[in-house]
């Protein structure tokens, strides 16, 4: 066993973000008729609903754009998400009948442990389970795959010598359009070992997107807070140590090689990118009384998009 107990910590985190989700789609601030299906109801606060509303629709427009932009007209593309969790993207993309998703091959990278309890619970699952093309359940590794969906379990921090030869033998292929999310995952690996991930998806893939949320402004007193509570359960916010701030998460892609990155914070996501509309909608969903700190909040955690090479689809105004 490879894997220390010490990652137990950063493993459970995959908790929060599916109670989160769950308790957004119960309220309707997210359609997700698939989240339950995973995990417990758990309530949340309006702050917690509306920071997890805001930071998926922001994800899944930047994944609906990869796969209606011209990178990826008319030819075999491929997602990557690293940390996945319990995350319940595939499936709610699947029901999106503007998209082609039989070009889509969709990886799913977590630990062993994780991979397996999402495994057990999809293949248990009639309705999940339908959804998939040829699903396959090995009962030696207790992993899933199918035709389009693939779990690859291994340590991200091992990702040259473990992760790249099993996504490989699963079908990834750097020659197409690849588009790779890490969602609250980075920010828990020391920083050089996301580096390397990152440089080797600049100097081994054709043409790449990567999609990143997490945390950021280590230095302000509220980021001391939140990275002193992450600690008393464990948690080290390892990426903060060297990437402590927008320019900084910026600066690290294009060392890594990568042409452009752009970021935004949750607040600024908030109050420029989400239509009025949405923004109205959530309103009335749940009263947000401490704006304040609902600005300290939304400040403290970011989506950053970079791309390996200038494309044409993704113009820099829009991206800014
Ligand atoms: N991305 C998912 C979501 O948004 O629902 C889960 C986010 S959760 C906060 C972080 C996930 O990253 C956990 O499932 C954890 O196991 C995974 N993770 C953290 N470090 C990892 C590593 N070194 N290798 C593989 N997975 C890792």
């Amino acid at each position: 066993e490879r894997i220390s107990d010490s990652d137990k910590p950063v493993k459970d985190t995959f908790q929060d973000a599916l109670s989160s989700r769950c308790s957004a789609a119960s309220k309707g601030y997210l359609v997700d008729p698939y989240v339950s299906l995973f995990g417990l109801f758990q309530k949340k606060t309006p702050m917690i609903n509306r920071g997890t509303y805001i930071r998926t629709r922001a994800v899944d427009d930047l994944v609906h754009k990869f796969l209606t932009s011209g990178v990826t007209k008319s030819q075999n593309t491929q997602i990557i998400s690293f940390g996945a969790g319990m995350d319940t993207r595939y499936f709610n993309l699947l029901d999106d009948k503007s998209l082609e998703m039989d070009k889509v091959s969709y990886f799913e990278v977590d630990f062993p442990e994780i991979v397996q309890q999402k495994s057990q619970i999809i293949s248990k699952n009639p309705e999940l389970n339908s959804k998939l093309l040829n699903p396959d359940f090995d009962p030696v590794s207790c992993i899933l795959n199918s035709q389009h969906f693939k779990l690859s379990a291994g340590d991200l921090r091992l990702f040259n010598e473990e992760l790249v030869p099993k996504l490989i033998s699963l079908g990834f292929d750097s020659s197409i359009p690849s588009l790779f999310i890490a969602e609250c995952v980075f920010v828990y690996i020391e920083p050089e070992k996301v580096d390397e991930i990152l440089k080797w998806i600049s100097s081994s893939t054709t043409f790449s997107v990567m999609v990143s949320y997490e945390q950021v402004l280590s230095n302000s007193s509220f980021g001391k807070m939140m990275i002193s509570n992450l600690q008393m359960r464990g948690i080290k916010l390892k990426g903060l140590e060297k990437y402590p701030n927008l320019q900084s998460q910026k600066e690290r892609y294009l060392r890594q090689g990568w042409s452009l990155a752009e970021n935004k914070t949750i607040w600024e996501i908030e109050k420029k990118v989400i239509p009025p509309s949405e923004i109205s909608r959530i309103n009335k969903i749940e009263q947000l009384d401490e704006i304040e700190e609902w600005m300290l909040l939304s400040s403290h955690y970011s989506v950053l998009i970079a791309l390996t090479h200038n494309h044409s689809t993704y113009s820099n105004e829009e991206l800014a």
